[in-house]
């Protein structure tokens, strides 16, 4: 496809996500102009000042009239609001995509708001860091990490191939799939994690103070990798739990079933299971550092 792959580029909200495709875009000279809406006065004055996108508003009627494509890029839980802002003043034939991290309630509060002859086209892309605000934003984030687009029955063909265009050329590996999937399979790579690093720091906060102390001292490595994972955005994981709450709470209770298993091989002294048990994850270690996602 001919570069640019569109004229003008707008995100509402560019904080981690958003300000780091705007960058990748911008290195690889996707689109003619960016531009932004963003509520925070501090953070419209950081976008612009960093060169992030070329303008930017607080108000949505004087950005998205101008946007061939508008990327969705707030948190889960502001997405209906979003497109009720944004659904008066999208352009005819523009594409309306996100980067939230759960699907079906996308395609449940964005949807309805997309008008006729806007195309609409959920994405994810699995790639971020802790760090939130567009300081934070990476123009290399997406290399080499997958972008997943969940385009809905009857879908323009030549939008689909534009957005797929725009991800493949920041450095994505783009694939399709049905929003449904997506947060199962999402719910235990990603949710489940989170959920389990927000739970280990937690009780060792809840620990009395000396112990407390000695936990950040003698913090391994295992420890600290939770840190990091329990240092995400608090909004952003509120409205992940609430938007999946059904295939989390699934996974949950699997979770919990193998946990009473190793916790009955621990009791009864089990060596060979736990072993067996620790020899088939690792093998999945080695799994995602073959397929270079480590
Ligand atoms: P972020 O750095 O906190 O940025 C969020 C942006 O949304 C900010 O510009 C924020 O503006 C704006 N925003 C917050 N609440 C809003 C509201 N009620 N209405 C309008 N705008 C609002 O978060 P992020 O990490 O980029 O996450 C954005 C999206 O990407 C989320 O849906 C998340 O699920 C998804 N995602 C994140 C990661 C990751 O690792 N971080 C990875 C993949 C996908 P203010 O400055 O005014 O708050």
């Amino acid at each position: 496809m001919s570069l640019p792959l569109y004229d003008t580029v707008c995100f509402i909200g560019i904080g981690h996500i958003g300000s780091s495709l705007a960058r990748a875009i911008r290195v690889h000279k996707l689109a003619n102009r960016l531009v932004a809406v963003e509520s925070s006065p501090a953070a419209r004055e950081t976008a612009l000042e960093l060169g992030v996108v070329d303008e930017i508003f607080a108000d949505p009627a004087l950005a998205v009239p101008q946007a061939d494509l508008v990327v969705v890029s707030t948190p889960v839980g502001a997405i209906e609001a979003v497109g009720r802002a944004i659904a008066p003043h999208l352009k005819k034939g523009a594409t309306v995509t996100d980067v939230g991290s759960v699907k079906m309630a996308v395609v449940r509060d964005l949807g309805p708001s997309i008008p006729d002859g806007v195309h609409f086209i959920p994405g994810h892309p699995i790639a971020g860091t802790e760090h939130s605000g567009p300081a934070s934003g990476l123009a290399d984030l997406f290399k080499g990490r997958w972008q997943i687009l969940t385009p809905l029955p009857g879908t323009d063909q030549q939008a689909l191939d534009s957005l797929t265009a725009l991800w493949s050329a920041v450095g994505s590996n783009v694939e399709l799939m049905e929003p449904q999937h997506h947060d199962r399979v999402l719910a235990i790579t990603s949710h489940l994690p989170h959920l389990i690093a927000y739970t280990i720091v937690g009780t060792a906060t809840d620990l009395e103070t000396t112990l407390q102390q000695e936990v950040i001292k003698f913090s391994a490595s295992g420890f600290r990798d939770f840190t990091r994972i329990a240092a995400s955005d608090p909004v952003m994981w509120r409205d992940i739990f609430l938007n999946n709450r059904e295939a989390v709470l699934e996974v949950i209770q699997r979770f919990t079933e193998d946990l009473t298993q190793l916790q009955r091989a621990i009791r009864w002294g089990e060596g060979e299971a736990l072993e067996q048990k620790f020899a088939t994850t690792r093998a999945v270690r080695r799994a995602i550092i073959d397929a270079k996602q480590a």
